[in-house]
């Protein structure tokens, strides 16, 4: 268990099927570069690049397992759950999932009206431009748009200004309800692992009511380790993990070369007193070294 347990495992980024910069297969190429073992490519409410990125994985001998991040709202806030180990071609998951694309198209829309009532104008036409998958559009696509057109200096001012709850650009939308995602997640057979919590803007009651309402929907493991977190934040969350029987992820949430301030596989281990929610999987893996071995 122990060998498993310090695998080098990058289980959380993004390709040109929703917000990232790369196809799967040069994700896979980067991964397997950085050092990564254990690999999962999580595009926000979409399956399109699973069986490109498994194939690429494969090819590498790099160990692979399918995965999703699904956009839930709850208490007023996005949350994302990662669907870990899914079947990609799931019926109910892939049919709840185009569902969530659907609404994208309509939020597209308002958030180009909005930038345009101060000035920005093009911005939706702009994003499309920018989005791989037309079924797609995220804030990250407006973004890239804003800063090409020299409104922003870089895609983290233009959230800081623009792209954030009560800022010009903002339009409030309505994901899945956080039940039925995670019903989805584990019909298609994969662990509900809660996605970057440091990263909500919940007060400690609500933040209480979404690891109890988690882990009362079958809920798995939770990202302690990632891309998205401080190291106090980890820490933090290793004992929210203990607290709720959680098992712990690790992932880079990578988007793009010179955006994502982490590459794949150049996150630190999970805290010792985890246990990683990639045991779970562990008579698939033993094959692999523990990358403390290997260095
Ligand atoms: P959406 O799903 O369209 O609402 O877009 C959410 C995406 O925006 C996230 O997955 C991140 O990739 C990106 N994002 C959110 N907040 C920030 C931020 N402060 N800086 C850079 N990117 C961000
Ligand atoms: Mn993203
Ligand atoms: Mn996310
Ligand atoms: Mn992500």
């Amino acid at each position: 268990m122990a060998a498993v347990h310090l695998l080098n495992a990058d289980l959380h980024c993004h390709s040109v099927h929703s917000d990232g910069s790369l196809p799967p297969d040069e994700l896979a190429r980067l991964a397997h570069a950085g050092g990564v073992q254990l690999w999962s490519l999580t595009d926000h409410d979409e399956l399109a690049g699973q069986h490109a990125a498994r194939a690429a994985a494969e090819a590498l001998g790099l160990a692979y397992v399918c995965g999703v991040e699904v956009s839930i709202s709850f208490l007023g806030e996005t949350v994302h759950v990662l669907g870990l180990d899914v079947d990609p071609d799931h019926p109910g998951l892939n049919a709840g999932l185009a569902r969530l694309r659907a609404g994208r198209e309509q939020r597209a829309r308002e958030m180009g009206e909005s930038l345009a009532r101060v000035g920005i104008h093009g911005a939706y036409e702009g994003a499309r431009r920018y989005a791989g998958n037309p079924d797609l559009v995220s804030r990250t696509h407006f973004a890239r748009f804003l800063v090409e057109h020299g409104h922003c200096a870089s895609v983290h001012e233009v959230f800081q200004r623009y792209l954030k709850e009560g800022l010009p650009g903002f339009v409030p939308h309505h994901w899945a309800a956080l039940g039925e995602a995670m019903q989805w997640i584990r019909d298609a057979g994969g662990l509900p692992v809660l996605a970057h919590p440091a990263r909500y803007r919940f007060s400690p009651t609500e933040e209480w009511a979404l690891f109890h309402e988690f882990v009362g929907h079958g809920g798995v493991g939770v990202e302690v380790t990632c891309g998205a977190h401080f190291p106090d934040e980890a820490t933090r969350y290793a004992a929210t993990a203990e607290e709720f029987g959680l098992l712990a992820s690790r992932g880079s949430d990578f988007h793009a070369p010179g955006e994502s301030r982490v590459a794949p596989g150049e996150l630190p281990d999970l805290p010792a007193r985890c246990t990683a929610v990639w045991t779970r999987w562990a008579d698939r893996l033993q094959h692999l070294r523990p990358a403390a071995e290997l260095a």
